[in-house]
């Protein structure tokens, strides 16, 4: 990272909302559940699909976490009212998993009932490494239940492969990406190419297994390798998608569209949406090139 970067992701947190929000207007809908319904219909006129996502995480408070649960009811209903193409995506620990399994696991299938009812999926993130077995049991669990439920594999993970041989053999749903968390070394592929090289091995093992898979990258590396595969493989276009995040690399989603594979956009937003942008810009300094672009207004990215 440069210095430049270094220092805008340091002082970034000082400035001012409004010049926060210049920022993270690109990669957060905004505030409130209309934004997200704006943003996806914008989306689905461009030939997107989107997940709607509601900020927030690390949630310690049942009367909190089912304040969530309530959102989320929302989002389906008003995904349901617009008649847009939208699933939802959430992340377990806004349910309190970590701190309360079987909490996680009932308000889960609230959403996931919710889901079925109309029509709709239920994706549920996978956040760091202490939540993975918990996470895939309530996967299991819950894809038994109602079949409208999917969960996510990192590529940086080890036990990755293992995990996709233990899957379900009908109906399993994955979302495959890099991993966003820091974990040790012992249980993580560290380096750049070794994470994309294992990227490479879990989609086609993925994909010979016969599970819809969401494959989740901007690497045009591995968007290339992916496009090879399912024509290789001979994978029909319903049974994969790509997945991007919503002010990420715009030209790959339209040329993906364009070549007419299924994309999907995650589309973040909530009154969180200042933690989540500095958090964010933390975990991945390589975004402050394109804030400082934003903030300055040089365009480009
Ligand atoms: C739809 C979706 C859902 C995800 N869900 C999860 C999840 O449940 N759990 C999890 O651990 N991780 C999740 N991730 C994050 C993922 O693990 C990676 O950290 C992230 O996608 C960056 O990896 P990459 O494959 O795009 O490759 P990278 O090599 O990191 O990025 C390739 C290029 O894309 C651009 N880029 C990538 N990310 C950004 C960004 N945020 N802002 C601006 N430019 C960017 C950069 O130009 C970069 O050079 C998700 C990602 C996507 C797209």
């Amino acid at each position: 990272m440069s210095l430049f970067n270094t220092i805008l992701v340091r002082t970034l947190p000082l400035a001012p909302r409004f010049v926060v929000w210049r920022v993270a207007k690109r990669y957060v809908a905004g505030p409130t559940l209309e934004d997200a319904v704006r943003t996806v219909r914008r989306l689905n006129e461009l030939g997107a699909m989107a997940t709607i996502d509601v900020l927030g995480e690390g949630v310690g408070e049942q009367e909190t976490a089912l304040g969530y649960v309530e959102e989320y009811n929302r989002v389906y209903d008003r995904i349901a009212e617009e008649n847009l193409d939208s699933n939802v995506s959430i992340k377990p620990t806004m349910l309190m998993l970590g701190q309360d399994e079987m909490f996680c696991r009932d308000c889960l299938d609230i959403l996931a009932t919710k889901a079925r009812e109309l029509k709709n999926f239920l994706r549920i993130d996978m956040e760091d490494a202490t939540t993975t077995d918990a996470t895939l049991r309530t996967y299991w669990d819950l894809q038994e239940k109602h079949g409208c439920v999917g969960t996510v594999l990192q590529a940086y993970m080890r036990r990755t492969l293992d995990d996709i041989s233990s899957l379900p053999e009908q109906g399993a749903n994955i979302r495959l990406c890099k991993g966003i968390y820091i974990e040790a070394r012992s249980i993580a592929w560290k380096g750049y190419e070794t994470v994309r090289a294992n990227f490479v091995i879990a989609l086609e093992k993925l994909l010979r297994q016969g599970v819809y898979t969401a494959i989740a990258t901007h690497d045009e590396y591995l968007v290339a390798r992916a496009t090879g595969l399912v024509e290789s493989l001979g994978v029909p276009r319903d049974r994969y998608e790509f997945q991007m995040l919503l002010g990420v690399d715009e030209e790959l989603r339209d040329i993906l569209i364009e070549q007419g594979h299924r994309v999907r956009i995650y589309v973040p937003y909530g009154k969180d949406w200042y933690e989540y942008s500095i958090r964010r810009l933390r975990e991945n300094p390589e975004i402050a090139g394109h804030v400082a672009r934003a903030v300055l207004g040089l365009g480009g990215s």
